[in-house]
């Protein structure tokens, strides 16, 4: 069992990572429970959402703001800012990217879910501004748990066109690299690219390690989760 994460975020004392196919199918209840036991979080202050491949992005700045969205019909969307702690949130993977963004302190901090709809609607880019609009300080850096990679991401020509030519592999078929796609966002909104740490790990390409619905068209996903303490 492995959880993914970024010794950078880790440093600023907030508790996230990505889960790996070992610790289980994160669209169980039975899975996150032990997950979230196991780290000593209490789940009700995991903040959840319905993912739509849609660019919207929720925002929470307090513990009573979480209880409210958790106690209302699950939202639709796939991005959540956040500013505060006791609280943190979660998205579902399997291929797409989750986006883990943080400011100098980790006092705000953004988490997305990014497939290609999202990532050609500019959500890594509207996440960071989401982040300004909080009130994130000083440099924002960026992280990304596992992922589809250019290697296994094959689209037709209606998908790549979608995407600028320097994010697009030509081997005969058409390949996406996502997270070129979204580090070219991220630069363009300011992000130094030293700031940007997305790992080459491949939902699609490790069957042993992760879910991937390209692969294996199955439901069965990766939790990516932020939690300030
Ligand atoms: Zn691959």
């Amino acid at each position: 069992m492995k959880l993914y994460s970024d010794p950078r975020l880790l440093s600023l004392g907030v508790i996230h990572g990505t889960t790996d196919r070992d610790m289980g199918n994160m669209r169980l209840a039975e899975s996150t429970h032990t997950l979230f036991d196991r780290l000593g979080i209490n789940e009700e202050n995991i903040l959840r959402f319905k993912q739509v491949h849609s660019d919207t992005l929720i925002a929470a700045c307090s513990l009573e703001e979480v209880k409210k969205i958790q106690s209302s019909p699950l939202a639709e969307a796939d991005g959540w800012v956040l500013k505060g702690q006791g609280f943190g949130a979660a998205i579902l993977t399997a291929d797409c990217v989750p986006l883990v963004l943080w400011d100098e302190k980790a006092e705000v901090v953004g988490l997305s879910h990014c497939g290609w709809r999202g990532v050609a609607a500019n959500l890594p880019a509207k996440t960071v501004s989401e982040m300004k609009k909080l009130g994130a300080q000083g440099k924002i850096s960026a992280w990304a748990g596992p992922h589809i990679q250019s290697c296994c991401f094959e689209v037709q020509a209606d998908v790549a066109e979608q995407f600028p030519e320097s994010v697009i592999k030509k081997e005969g078929k058409l390949f996406v690299d996502l997270s070129k796609a979204i580090t070219r966002q991220l630069l363009a909104v300011g992000l130094a690219s030293q700031d940007i740490q997305l790992p080459h790990l491949c939902t699609c390409g490790d069957k042993l390690k992760f879910f991937s619905y390209r692969r294996d068209h199955t439901k069965d996903a990766l939790l990516t989760f932020v939690y300030r303490p």
